[in-house]
Protein backbone atom coordinates (compact mmCIF):
# COMPACT_ATOMS: atom_id res chain seq x y z
CA UNK A 1 0.00 0.00 0.00
CA UNK A 2 1.10 3.64 -0.46
CA UNK A 3 -0.06 6.44 1.46
CA UNK A 4 -1.66 9.06 -0.25
CA UNK A 5 -0.05 12.43 1.68
CA UNK A 6 -1.76 14.82 -0.24
CA UNK A 7 -4.88 13.94 1.28
CA UNK A 8 -6.26 16.87 3.38
CA UNK A 9 -6.14 16.19 7.24
CA UNK A 10 -8.94 16.06 8.67
CA UNK A 11 -11.41 14.61 5.99
CA UNK A 12 -14.83 16.62 6.17
CA UNK A 13 -16.27 13.33 7.19
CA UNK A 14 -14.45 11.62 9.80
CA UNK A 15 -15.04 10.20 12.98
CA UNK A 16 -11.68 11.52 14.30
CA UNK A 17 -11.38 13.80 17.17
CA UNK A 18 -8.96 15.35 20.30
CA UNK A 19 -10.00 13.94 23.23
CA UNK A 20 -6.76 15.03 25.30
CA UNK A 21 -4.16 17.65 24.13
CA UNK A 22 -1.60 16.49 21.63
CA UNK A 23 -3.52 13.36 21.39
CA UNK A 24 -6.11 12.46 18.29
CA UNK A 25 -8.52 9.73 18.35
CA UNK A 26 -9.43 7.63 15.73
CA UNK A 27 -12.30 4.01 15.66
CA UNK A 28 -11.28 1.71 13.63
CA UNK A 29 -13.92 -0.07 12.10
CA UNK A 30 -13.98 -3.39 14.01
CA UNK A 31 -16.87 -3.16 16.01
CA UNK A 32 -17.86 -6.70 17.35
CA UNK A 33 -19.14 -8.22 20.88
CA UNK A 34 -15.15 -8.55 21.69
CA UNK A 35 -14.69 -5.19 20.88
CA UNK A 36 -17.39 -3.09 22.15
CA UNK A 37 -18.32 -0.19 19.44
CA UNK A 38 -14.36 -1.07 17.92
CA UNK A 39 -10.69 -0.48 18.80
CA UNK A 40 -9.48 3.41 19.55
CA UNK A 41 -6.31 4.09 17.77
CA UNK A 42 -4.50 7.36 18.44
CA UNK A 43 -1.53 9.73 17.40
CA UNK A 44 0.62 11.22 19.51
CA UNK A 45 1.19 14.38 18.06
CA UNK A 46 3.96 17.19 19.10
CA UNK A 47 6.14 19.93 17.58
CA UNK A 48 7.43 18.36 14.55
CA UNK A 49 6.96 14.10 15.54
CA UNK A 50 4.31 11.51 16.13
CA UNK A 51 3.62 8.67 17.59
CA UNK A 52 0.76 6.05 16.42
CA UNK A 53 -1.00 3.70 19.04
CA UNK A 54 -2.64 0.71 18.00
CA UNK A 55 -2.90 0.72 14.53
CA UNK A 56 -6.04 -1.78 14.99
CA UNK A 57 -7.30 -3.94 12.14
CA UNK A 58 -6.02 -3.93 8.71
CA UNK A 59 -8.62 -2.09 6.81
CA UNK A 60 -7.05 0.20 4.33
CA UNK A 61 -9.30 3.61 4.95
CA UNK A 62 -8.46 3.53 8.76
CA UNK A 63 -4.76 3.07 8.34
CA UNK A 64 -4.30 5.52 5.69
CA UNK A 65 -6.08 8.02 7.55
CA UNK A 66 -4.22 7.07 10.75
CA UNK A 67 -0.92 7.66 8.86
CA UNK A 68 -2.12 10.79 7.49
CA UNK A 69 -2.91 11.62 10.67
CA UNK A 70 0.46 11.19 12.14
CA UNK A 71 2.02 13.15 8.85
CA UNK A 72 -0.15 16.39 9.71
CA UNK A 73 1.19 19.51 10.12
CA UNK A 74 4.73 18.01 8.33
CA UNK A 75 5.20 16.03 11.71
CA UNK A 76 7.53 13.13 11.36
CA UNK A 77 6.14 9.25 12.80
CA UNK A 78 8.35 8.18 15.69
CA UNK A 79 7.25 4.71 15.88
CA UNK A 80 4.10 2.34 16.01
CA UNK A 81 3.24 1.62 20.12
CA UNK A 82 1.42 -1.35 20.90
CA UNK A 83 -0.72 -1.34 24.29
CA UNK A 84 -1.08 -5.38 23.70
CA UNK A 85 -0.53 -7.65 20.93
CA UNK A 86 -4.34 -8.94 20.26
CA UNK A 87 -5.21 -8.61 17.21
CA UNK A 88 -8.10 -6.24 17.17
CA UNK A 89 -5.03 -3.46 18.02
CA UNK A 90 -2.03 -4.93 16.58
CA UNK A 91 -3.18 -6.49 13.21
CA UNK A 92 -2.73 -3.44 11.46
CA UNK A 93 0.81 -2.36 13.41
CA UNK A 94 3.43 -4.44 10.27
CA UNK A 95 1.77 -2.68 7.72
CA UNK A 96 2.05 0.68 8.87
CA UNK A 97 5.23 0.52 10.36
CA UNK A 98 6.48 -1.06 7.04
CA UNK A 99 4.73 2.25 4.96
CA UNK A 100 6.13 4.77 7.23
CA UNK A 101 9.82 3.23 8.00
CA UNK A 102 9.21 3.22 12.02
CA UNK A 103 9.92 0.39 14.68
CA UNK A 104 7.19 -0.75 16.48
CA UNK A 105 7.43 -0.48 20.20
CA UNK A 106 5.43 -2.81 22.22
CA UNK A 107 5.94 -5.92 25.15
CA UNK A 108 4.79 -9.01 21.64
CA UNK A 109 7.78 -10.71 20.57
CA UNK A 110 5.59 -11.58 17.83
CA UNK A 111 5.76 -7.38 16.96
CA UNK A 112 8.55 -6.18 18.84
CA UNK A 113 11.32 -4.10 16.59
CA UNK A 114 12.10 -2.88 19.89
CA UNK A 115 10.73 -3.80 23.54
CA UNK A 116 10.85 -0.53 25.99
CA UNK A 117 11.85 -0.63 29.29
CA UNK A 118 9.38 0.07 32.00
CA UNK A 119 9.77 3.80 32.84
CA UNK A 120 11.07 4.35 29.69
CA UNK A 121 10.49 8.13 28.16
CA UNK A 122 9.55 8.73 24.68
CA UNK A 123 10.39 12.19 23.86
CA UNK A 124 7.91 13.55 21.38
CA UNK A 125 9.84 16.87 20.45
CA UNK A 126 9.41 17.87 24.07
CA UNK A 127 6.53 16.14 25.27
CA UNK A 128 7.67 12.93 27.59
CA UNK A 129 5.36 9.60 27.19
CA UNK A 130 6.44 7.08 29.63
CA UNK A 131 6.14 3.80 29.15
CA UNK A 132 4.02 1.90 31.98
CA UNK A 133 4.32 -2.83 32.01
CA UNK A 134 0.93 -3.29 33.03
CA UNK A 135 0.73 -6.87 32.90
CA UNK A 136 -2.33 -8.53 33.63
CA UNK A 137 -5.15 -8.15 30.79
CA UNK A 138 -2.68 -10.10 28.83
CA UNK A 139 1.30 -10.74 29.41
CA UNK A 140 2.00 -7.84 27.44
CA UNK A 141 0.02 -5.41 28.08
CA UNK A 142 1.63 -1.44 28.58
CA UNK A 143 0.18 2.04 29.22
CA UNK A 144 1.42 4.86 27.82
CA UNK A 145 1.64 8.07 30.56
CA UNK A 146 2.15 11.99 29.83
CA UNK A 147 2.39 13.90 33.05
CA UNK A 148 2.61 17.08 31.49
CA UNK A 149 -1.09 17.03 30.29
CA UNK A 150 -2.52 13.98 32.80
CA UNK A 151 -3.33 11.63 29.49
CA UNK A 152 -3.07 7.89 30.19
CA UNK A 153 -3.56 5.53 27.54
CA UNK A 154 -4.78 2.44 29.09
CA UNK A 155 -5.12 0.11 26.28
CA UNK A 156 -7.54 -2.81 27.91
CA UNK A 157 -6.34 -2.55 31.15
CA UNK A 158 -8.70 -0.06 32.27
CA UNK A 159 -12.40 0.97 29.94
CA UNK A 160 -13.75 2.97 32.21
CA UNK A 161 -16.76 2.35 33.28
CA UNK A 162 -16.18 -1.62 31.52
CA UNK A 163 -14.63 -4.28 32.85
CA UNK A 164 -11.90 -6.24 30.12
CA UNK A 165 -10.73 -9.93 30.54
CA UNK A 166 -8.13 -11.06 32.31
CA UNK A 167 -5.95 -12.95 29.57
CA UNK A 168 -2.67 -12.76 31.74
CA UNK A 169 -2.06 -13.64 35.69
CA UNK A 170 -4.67 -12.15 37.78
CA UNK A 171 -2.12 -10.89 40.37
CA UNK A 172 -0.26 -8.86 37.73
CA UNK A 173 -3.23 -7.00 36.99
CA UNK A 174 -4.44 -5.82 40.51
CA UNK A 175 -0.92 -4.89 41.05
CA UNK A 176 -1.10 -2.58 37.47
CA UNK A 177 -4.40 -1.53 38.29
CA UNK A 178 -3.38 -0.49 41.95
CA UNK A 179 -0.07 1.47 40.18
CA UNK A 180 -1.94 3.23 38.04
CA UNK A 181 -4.64 4.25 40.92
CA UNK A 182 -1.76 5.71 42.90
CA UNK A 183 -0.36 7.41 39.78
CA UNK A 184 -3.60 9.51 39.40
CA UNK A 185 -5.38 9.66 42.92
CA UNK A 186 -4.41 13.08 43.19
CA UNK A 187 -4.68 14.92 40.19
CA UNK A 188 -6.62 15.88 37.04
CA UNK A 189 -5.88 12.50 34.20
CA UNK A 190 -8.46 11.37 31.57
CA UNK A 191 -7.57 7.72 30.50
CA UNK A 192 -7.78 6.88 26.96
CA UNK A 193 -8.81 3.27 26.74
CA UNK A 194 -8.63 1.00 24.10
CA UNK A 195 -12.31 0.29 23.15
CA UNK A 196 -15.18 3.09 24.84
CA UNK A 197 -15.54 6.86 25.87
CA UNK A 198 -12.28 8.48 27.28
CA UNK A 199 -12.99 9.11 30.85
CA UNK A 200 -11.53 11.68 33.34
CA UNK A 201 -12.21 9.29 36.77
CA UNK A 202 -9.49 7.51 36.36
CA UNK A 203 -8.39 6.52 39.63
CA UNK A 204 -11.94 6.03 40.36
CA UNK A 205 -12.13 3.71 37.41
CA UNK A 206 -9.29 1.64 38.85
CA UNK A 207 -10.86 1.41 42.45
CA UNK A 208 -13.67 -0.47 40.64
CA UNK A 209 -11.43 -2.59 39.39
CA UNK A 210 -9.85 -3.99 42.02
CA UNK A 211 -13.39 -4.05 43.44
CA UNK A 212 -14.53 -6.14 41.19
CA UNK A 213 -12.18 -8.31 40.96
CA UNK A 214 -11.85 -8.79 44.98
CA UNK A 215 -15.21 -9.62 44.37
CA UNK A 216 -15.28 -12.50 41.83
CA UNK A 217 -12.07 -13.78 43.90
CA UNK A 218 -14.64 -14.12 46.89
CA UNK A 219 -17.37 -15.79 44.64
CA UNK A 220 -15.31 -18.37 43.05
CA UNK A 221 -13.50 -19.15 46.54
CA UNK A 222 -17.04 -19.86 47.87
CA UNK A 223 -18.03 -22.14 44.99
CA UNK A 224 -14.93 -24.44 45.40
CA UNK A 225 -15.36 -24.75 49.43
CA UNK A 226 -18.91 -25.78 48.03
CA UNK A 227 -16.42 -28.62 46.15
CA UNK A 228 -17.45 -27.16 42.70
CA UNK A 229 -14.41 -27.41 40.50
CA UNK A 230 -15.44 -27.65 37.29
CA UNK A 231 -14.03 -24.77 34.94
CA UNK A 232 -17.13 -24.82 32.39
CA UNK A 233 -19.66 -24.88 35.94
CA UNK A 234 -17.90 -22.00 37.09
CA UNK A 235 -18.36 -20.38 34.78
CA UNK A 236 -21.56 -20.49 34.12
CA UNK A 237 -22.28 -19.54 37.80
CA UNK A 238 -19.83 -16.50 37.94
CA UNK A 239 -20.65 -15.03 34.60
CA UNK A 240 -24.39 -15.79 34.36
CA UNK A 241 -25.44 -13.83 31.19
CA UNK A 242 -21.91 -14.01 28.99
CA UNK A 243 -22.96 -16.31 26.25
CA UNK A 244 -21.92 -16.74 22.89
CA UNK A 245 -18.56 -15.79 21.87
CA UNK A 246 -18.11 -13.49 25.16
CA UNK A 247 -18.22 -16.31 27.24
CA UNK A 248 -14.50 -17.12 26.49
CA UNK A 249 -13.90 -14.06 28.09
CA UNK A 250 -15.79 -15.22 31.07
CA UNK A 251 -13.79 -18.54 31.28
CA UNK A 252 -10.37 -16.67 30.70
CA UNK A 253 -10.99 -14.80 33.87
CA UNK A 254 -12.14 -17.61 35.59
CA UNK A 255 -9.36 -19.24 34.91
CA UNK A 256 -6.57 -16.64 35.79
CA UNK A 257 -8.43 -16.69 39.26
CA UNK A 258 -8.23 -20.36 39.35
CA UNK A 259 -4.55 -19.64 38.99
CA UNK A 260 -4.30 -17.03 41.43
CA UNK A 261 -6.05 -18.92 44.16
CA UNK A 262 -3.60 -21.71 43.97
CA UNK A 263 -1.02 -19.12 44.34
CA UNK A 264 -2.24 -18.07 47.79
CA UNK A 265 -2.00 -20.77 50.72
CA UNK A 266 -5.36 -22.82 51.32
CA UNK A 267 -6.33 -20.80 48.25
CA UNK A 268 -8.19 -23.78 46.67
CA UNK A 269 -9.25 -26.85 49.10
CA UNK A 270 -6.68 -29.71 48.88
CA UNK A 271 -9.42 -32.32 47.88
CA UNK A 272 -10.32 -29.88 44.73
CA UNK A 273 -6.56 -29.19 43.82
CA UNK A 274 -5.54 -31.72 41.11
CA UNK A 275 -8.96 -31.55 39.63
CA UNK A 276 -8.12 -27.81 39.42
CA UNK A 277 -4.93 -28.08 37.90
CA UNK A 278 -6.40 -30.61 35.01
CA UNK A 279 -9.51 -28.41 33.66
CA UNK A 280 -6.75 -25.40 33.80
CA UNK A 281 -4.38 -27.80 31.49
CA UNK A 282 -7.49 -28.56 29.53
CA UNK A 283 -8.18 -25.32 29.33
CA UNK A 284 -4.52 -23.90 27.51
CA UNK A 285 -4.52 -26.75 25.10
CA UNK A 286 -8.06 -26.00 24.14
CA UNK A 287 -7.47 -22.29 24.17
CA UNK A 288 -4.33 -22.94 21.61
CA UNK A 289 -6.08 -24.88 19.22
CA UNK A 290 -8.74 -22.51 18.95
CA UNK A 291 -5.62 -19.28 18.78
CA UNK A 292 -4.27 -21.77 15.95
CA UNK A 293 -7.34 -21.94 13.47
CA UNK A 294 -8.45 -18.03 14.41
CA UNK A 295 -4.66 -17.02 12.96
CA UNK A 296 -5.05 -19.66 10.17
CA UNK A 297 -8.25 -17.51 9.09
CA UNK A 298 -6.97 -14.34 9.46
CA UNK A 299 -4.07 -15.32 7.00
CA UNK A 300 -6.70 -16.68 4.80
CA UNK A 301 -8.53 -13.82 4.90
CA UNK A 302 -5.34 -11.07 4.15
ZN1 LIG B 1 -9.05 -4.84 22.70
Amino acid sequence: MTIKVTQPWPPADSTAGAPAPHVEHLLAPNPSSWTYEGTNSYVIGHGGSSLIVDPGVPDDDHLQTLMRMSLAGDRTPMAVLLTHDHPDHSDGAREVAGVLGVPVLCLSPRFADELPADGAVLDVDGLDVHVLHTPGHSDDSLCFWMPSTGALLTGDTLLGARSAGVMGRLGELLRSVEMLRALTADRDAIGLPGHGPAFTDVAASATRVIGVRTRRIDQVRGYLADGDASLASLSARVYPDVTGTRAKFGESTVVSTLEYLAEIDGGIPDPLREQVSAEIAEYYVERSRRHREEAAARAASH
